[in-house]
């Protein structure tokens, strides 16, 4: 059986950064930002900070991406989201 590793932070899996791709000058970049969590701070002080919108959206498309491996422990999260009424 896999072991299945929740993350603590969504928005950054832990990384303390998120990479996104941005579009300048007609390329696509890939830019860091922090996270907004205790690991992100450490990235802070030299780089911009995400967006609370932003945050949201890329924590969902996370969950959404670790809930196709792990469907029951997914099915568990939600269900305990909505049980603290968040
Ligand atoms: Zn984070």
């Amino acid at each position: 059986m896999r072991k299945v590793k929740i993350p603590e932070c969504w928005i950054c899996r832990d990384l303390g950064i998120i990479v996104y791709k941005k579009e300048a000058h007609g390329q696509l970049y890939d830019t860091a930002i922090s996270c907004v969590c205790k690991k992100g701070e450490e990235n802070a002080a030299f780089m911009a900070r995400i967006k609370d919108d932003m945050a949201e959206v890329v924590a969902e498309e996370n969950f959404k991406e670790w809930a196709k491996y792990f469907p029951e422990e997914a099915k568990k999260i939600l269900k305990s989201k909505r049980e603290v009424g968040a």
